[in-house]
C-alpha cells in the first residue's frame, strides 16, 4: 500500500536518528519542555491517562527514551504490573534509566534496546503497546505496526501519541514559524546542535497524517481503530485493538 509519504534510504534515516537522539540525550528532557513551552507534559499525562491501561498490566512502551510515558503507565499498572521501556537508542536509555534510579522508581521496569521494526517479545505477549513521538522516527512504520500487533494479546491496545496536521488554519502559520524558525535556533542555542532540531521539525512536517495513520493501522491488522486531535491536531492520540 502506498500512502504517499516518501522514504530516505533506510540506512541513512537509522543513521540520521541514530545521531540526533545520541547527540541530544542529555538535553533531551530540558528541550522538550522550551520546544513545547511545557505542552508536551500534558499531552503525555493525557496520553496515559486515556489508555485505558488496568492495574496488573504488561505494557510495552516503545521508543520509550527517557521514560516519560513509563513513568506515567508505572502508576496506572501498580505493583502488579509491569513496563519494558523499548529504544533503538544506548544514550536515551541510559539517561532514562538514571533518571528512573534517582526517582526509586525502576523496579518495575525493564529497559531493552531494540528496534521497533523487529520486536524481540514472543506473540501475543502485551496487554498494551505504547509509542509516543517514537513513530515518525522509525523508517519503516508498516513494519513497527505489524509487529506492534503481533505482539499484543487478543482484546490488547496499541496506543499511539504523535505530532499530526494542524487542523486551525490560523495556528498554521505560527506552528511553521515555531518549527523551522524557533526550533532549529532553540537547538543550537540549548543543545548546541541546530541540525538535530532542524530533523526534527522536518520529520513532523512528513509524518503522516490523521487519516493515513488510521487507514496504517488498520492495514497493520488493527480493528476498532480511532484517533483524537489534541491542541487542535498539533498531536494526536491514535488506537487500535488486536481482536
Ligand atoms: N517516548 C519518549 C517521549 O515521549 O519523550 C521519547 C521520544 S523521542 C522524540 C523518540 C525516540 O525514538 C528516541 O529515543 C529514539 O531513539 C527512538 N527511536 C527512533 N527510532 C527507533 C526505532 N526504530 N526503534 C525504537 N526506538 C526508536
Amino acid at each position: 500500500v502506498d500512502f504517499g509519504y516518501k522514504q530516505v534510504a533506510v540506512e541513512d534515516k537509522q543513521k540520521l536518528v541514530g545521531k540526533v537522539f545520541s547527540s541530544v540525550a542529555d538535553k533531551y528532557d530540558v528541550m522538550n519542555d522550551l520546544m513545547s513551552f511545557g505542552i508536551h507534559r500534558l499531552w503525555k499525562r493525557e496520553f496515559v491517562a486515556t489508555s485505558g491501561v488496568r492495574p496488573g498490566a504488561r505494557v510495552l512502551d516503545l521508543a520509550g527514551g527517557t521514560g516519560d510515558i513509563a513513568a506515567l503507565l508505572a502508576d496506572r499498572v501498580g505493583p502488579t504490573g509491569e513496563i519494558i521501556i523499548g529504544d533503538i537508542n544506548y544514550e536515551m536509555l541510559s539517561v532514562g534509566r538514571d533518571r528512573m534510579l534517582d526517582r526509586g522508581r525502576h523496579d518495575r521496569m525493564r529497559f531493552v534496546r531494540l528496534n521497533a521494526e523487529c520486536l524481540p517479545f514472543p506473540d501475543q505477549h502485551f496487554d498494551a503497546v505504547t509509542i509516543a513521538f517514537g513513530l515518525r522516527n522509525v523508517t519503516d512504520k508498516a513494519a513497527a505496526l505489524k509487529d506492534m500487533h503481533r505482539v499484543l494479546k487478543i482484546g490488547g491496545r496499541a496506543l499511539v501519541l504523535e505530532f499530526s496536521e494542524v487542523r486551525e488554519p490560523l495556528l498554521k502559520p505560527l506552528y511553521d514559524f515555531h518549527s523551522f524558525r524557533v526550533l532549529p535556533r532553540l537547538g543550537a542555542l540549548i543543545a548546541n546542535d541546530s541540525h538535530s532540531y532542524q530533523y526534527l521539525a522536518e520529520s513532523i512536517r512528513k509524518h503522516p497524517n490523521q487519516e493515513t495513520l488510521k487507514a496504517m493501522m488498520q492495514v497493520a491488522g488493527f480493528e476498532r481503530c480511532d484517533y483524537r486531535n489534541l491542541t487542535a491536531g498539533i498531536v494526536a492520540i491514535h488506537s487500535g485493538y488486536r481482536v
